[in-house]
């Protein structure tokens, strides 16, 4: 993911709207470049800022972003993991039928 798509990602990271391929790629892109560090604590800070402002709750921008990554972060790899246990799951079914089918045919 080059910058340029990055920035173009910060709206929907901030709404929650990417998908897991995008995500793990926006994630990854952040911790290498201090640009779009910069731009997404920005765009963070009036997108979350403002609504905390009005609701007259206290914001810290550093803090909650940090926490707010983390969030993601955790999402993304509990995503991975609903994941992998639904292709273990598939290849324990599918053992199981080529046993139950190669006992079928040969134990006759
Ligand atoms: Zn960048």
């Amino acid at each position: 993911m080059d910058c340029k798509e990055f920035n173009g990602l910060i709206q929907d990271f901030l709404h929650d709207r990417l998908d897991e391929m995008k995500l793990s790629e926006f994630l990854s892109h952040i911790e290498e470049c201090e640009d779009c560090r910069d731009e997404l604590r920005i765009q963070y800070l009036i997108y979350e800022g403002l609504e905390r402002l009005e609701a007259g709750a206290t914001f810290d921008v550093d803090k909650d972003l940090a926490d707010y990554m983390q969030l993601q972060r955790k999402r993304l790899s509990s995503r991975q993991g609903i994941k992998m246990t639904a292709i273990a799951s598939e290849i324990i079914t599918t053992a199981a039928f080529v046993i139950v089918l190669f006992v079928v045919l040969f134990y006759q």
